[in-house]
């Protein structure tokens, strides 16, 4: 999912590997907190954003393809492309460097939209342990698909899950994802539970929309306590948001989020301002 720094950009470098290059399924390493340097994976081609959600913060800008729609109009990368290509790239960094700390599922759009989302995370890994072994492979999504168990068995193969949540309440959620789909929170949250752990990714800002108004945020620590994650990604706007009426909070409101989620939840927070 496309969000604010932890996402690489949509025109991004990638790893020359000849006929993938057009469709960027690898990015180039690049550092991208707080996961260090970081081959990225992009599942979804280089075609229009692909997802399932129309987050107005998205830093991939709106999402114009409908989900009845995205096989008729997005050509996703082929099972045997993107393993090629990532087989290609791993080989190429084991080779010549540069050394990475991590790899992630990412890029342009939900990567769990991919039709056969469990045979690339397996070839991924099997990849991974070919040429980057012990290199920790980490995905992010909204968590529309959790509801699939081939989907959260793929996940549970990784070293690290993390999905989004920037509400805790339903009303919110529609506000903070305009999803595409029949999605809501209650079940994201359940599939959630399907997941050996979760790391939370939550983004906060002002505006039309506001998640940062007490009532808004009691519901979502509410709900980050039920989750019991990891950790919490929390950062604020860093992109040009798909929607240009959205506010950037400064670096203070964002650590105050972080200090009230540690304080009421003892659970960590990872604060990207
Ligand atoms: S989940 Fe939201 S932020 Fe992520 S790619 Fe989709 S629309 Fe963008």
């Amino acid at each position: 999912m496309g969000a604010a720094k932890v996402v690489p950009n949509s025109n991004p470098q990638h790893v020359d590997t000849g006929d993938s290059r057009e469709q960027n399924l690898v990015y180039a390493p690049e550092d991208i907190a707080p996961f260090g340097k970081t081959l990225t994976v992009n599942l979804l081609g280089s075609g229009p954003k692909a997802c399932s959600f129309d987050c107005p913060y998205c830093d991939l800008g709106r999402t114009f393809t409908r989900l009845n729609r995205l096989k008729s109009e997005v050509t996703l990368p082929s099972v045997e492309a993107i393993g090629a290509a990532v087989s290609e790239a791993f080989q190429k960094i084991h080779a010549t460097g540069p050394a990475i700390d991590s790899i992630l599922l990412a890029g342009n759009g939900e990567p769990t939209l991919h039709p056969e989302f469990p045979e690339v995370v397996r070839l991924i890994l099997d990849a991974r342990n070919t040429w980057l072994p012990g290199k920790p492979v980490r995905i992010m999504t909204n968590g529309f698909a959790l509801d699939t168990r081939k989907v959260t068995d793929a996940m549970n193969l990784m070293e690290e899950r993390i999905v989004k949540i920037d509400a805790g309440s339903e009303r919110m959620f529609k506000a903070m994802n305009s999803p595409l789909s029949r999605t809501n929170l209650a079940r994201v949250l359940n599939g959630i539970k399907k997941l050996r752990d979760v790391t939370i990714q939550s983004m906060f800002f002002k505006g039309p929309i506001d998640n940062t108004v007490k009532t808004e945020l009691d519901d979502w620590l509410e709900v980050i306590a039920m989750v019991k994650p990891k950790g919490v990604i929390i950062q604020g706007l860093s992109r040009q948001p798909a929607n240009p009426e959205l506010v950037r909070l400064d670096e203070d409101q964002i650590y105050a989020i972080a200090s009230l989620l540690e304080r009421k939840t003892q659970i960590k927070a990872i604060v990207l301002p």
